[in-house]
C-alpha cells in the first residue's frame, strides 16, 4: 500500500468481487475515493502526472477484463446526501438505494420506480438508469463534473476545476447520457422532487422490489439486463412486421422477448449461462470469464440479427 494525498493506493486488487458479475482479473493499482473533494484531488494529480486511469463505482453494470487492468483503477463509492427543500445534493458515490429510501421517507416522489436498482447515483446518471417506464433523468436538475482529460489550453495549470452541467447538457436518452461518450467524472448531482404521498410511495416501492426479486434472486451474479431494449419507434415497418405488438412495453421491444424468440434461455458458454427464465439475463455460474461473456453476446446478437434484422446493443459496459 502507498499513500497519495492521504489516499491509500492498493496494489494488485482483485476486481471480480467488486462487481456484481464477479468477473475480472487484477487492478495493478486501485484506489477507493469516498468524496467529491478527494476525487477532484486525485484527478488533479493523475492529470498533472499524465497517469492513465479508469473509473467505476458500484460495479453493477461493468464487465472487468479477465487479464486485469494496467492503469490506475478508481472506485467512487461513498459520500453524503444533503436535503435542501424539495431538492437533494447527492455525492456521486452514494448508493442509489439510499437516495430512493431517503426520498420516500420524506414523501418526495420521482425515484420510487427505481427501487431495487443496485449501484451509485453517479453510475445511474451515466447510464440514465431506470425501470418501469421511469429513469433517473426525470429528477436530475444538474450535475457537477470534473474533466478527466487535460485540454491544451490548460497545460501547465495546476489541478483541475469542476463545473455544473444542466440536465439538457447531460443529453439523456434511453440508457444514454453524454457521460458515456465524454471523459467527464461525476462528482455530485442536484436532484429535484415533487411532494407525494409517503404511504403510496412506500407501497409502490415495496411492490417493485418484490417483482424484481423474482428476476434477480438474492446472490445472483449478474450485471442486470445485458442488452438494451429496442425503442419501437426506431424500427422500420419491415422490422416491426415480425414483432408481436403485445410485447411492446413503455414504447420498447424488450431485448428479452427477441432473445427468447431465438431460443437463448438456458444457453451456456463456459461459466456464463442465460437464465432459464429470462433471455436477457447473463448469469455467472461460478467460473465465468469476460471472454465467455463476449462469445455468448456475439452468438446472441447474430441470432437476433438473422431472425429480426435488429442489432442488439449492450447495456453493460466492458471496462
Ligand atoms: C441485479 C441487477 C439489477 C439491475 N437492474 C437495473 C434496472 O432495473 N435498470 C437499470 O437501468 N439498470 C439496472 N442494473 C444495472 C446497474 O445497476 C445500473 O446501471 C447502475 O446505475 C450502475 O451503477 P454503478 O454505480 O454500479 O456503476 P458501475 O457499474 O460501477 O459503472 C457503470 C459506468 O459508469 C461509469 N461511472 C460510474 N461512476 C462514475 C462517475 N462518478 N463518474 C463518471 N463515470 C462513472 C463507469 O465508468 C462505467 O462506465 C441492474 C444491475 C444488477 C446487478
Amino acid at each position: 500500500m502507498r499513500k497519495l494525498n492521504n489516499l491509500n493506493i492498493l496494489d494488485n486488487v482483485s476486481l471480480a468481487p467488486l462487481s456484481t458479475f464477479y468477473i475480472g482479473g487484477l487492478a495493478k493499482e486501485y484506489i477507493k475515493v469516498e468524496s467529491p473533494e478527494k476525487l477532484v484531488e486525485i484527478v488533479g494529480w493523475v492529470r498533472e502526472n499524465n497517469k492513465p486511469f479508469k473509473v467505476f463505482a458500484g460495479g453493477s453494470n461493468v464487465v472487468f477484463p479477465d487479464e486485469g487492468v494496467e492503469s490506475l483503477v478508481i472506485q467512487v463509492l461513498g459520500g453524503s446526501i444533503k436535503v435542501e427543500g424539495e431538492r437533494m445534493v447527492v455525492d456521486a458515490g452514494v448508493l442509489l438505494s439510499d437516495v430512493v429510501s431517503k426520498s420516500i421517507s420524506l414523501g418526495f416522489s420521482g425515484l420510487e420506480s427505481l427501487s431495487g436498482i443496485p449501484g451509485t447515483v453517479g453510475g445511474a446518471i451515466v447510464g440514465n438508469a431506470g425501470a418501469y417506464g421511469h429513469a433517473i433523468r426525470e429528477v436530475v436538475d444538474k450535475v457537477e463534473i470534473v474533466e478527466a482529460e487535460k485540454k491544451e489550453v490548460e497545460k501547465g495549470r495546476e489541478g483541475s476545476r469542476s463545473r455544473w452541467m444542466s440536465d439538457s447538457e447531460c443529453k439523456f436518452s434511453y440508457r444514454e447520457s453524454v457521460f458515456k461518450h465524454k471523459p467527464y467524472l461525476i462528482l455530485r448531482a442536484v436532484l429535484k422532487f415533487e411532494q407525494g404521498n409517503r404511504e403510496e410511495l412506500e407501497r409502490i416501492s415495496k411492490e417493485i422490489i418484490k417483482k424484481r426479486e423474482v428476476k434477480y434472486h438474492p446472490g445472483i451474479r449478474c450485471p442486470g439486463s445485458f442488452f438494451k431494449n429496442i425503442i419501437a419507434a426506431d424500427l422500420s415497418r419491415e422490422q416491426l412486421k415480425n414483432i408481436d405488438k403485445s410485447k411492446i412495453v413503455y414504447g420498447k421491444v424488450p431485448a428479452g422477448y427477441l432473445l427468447e424468440e431465438v431460443g437463448t434461455k438456458g444457453m451456456r458458454v463456459g461459466g456464463i449461462e442465460i437464465a432459464s427464465y429470462h433471455g436477457n439475463l447473463f448469469v455467472n455460474k461460478g467460473e465465468g470469464r469476460a471472454s465467455d461473456v463476449k462469445t455468448l453476446a456475439k452468438i446472441l446478437k447474430e441470432k437476433v440479427r438473422n431472425r429480426f434484422g435488429i442489432a442488439l446493443e449492450e447495456e453493460i459496459r466492458y471496462f
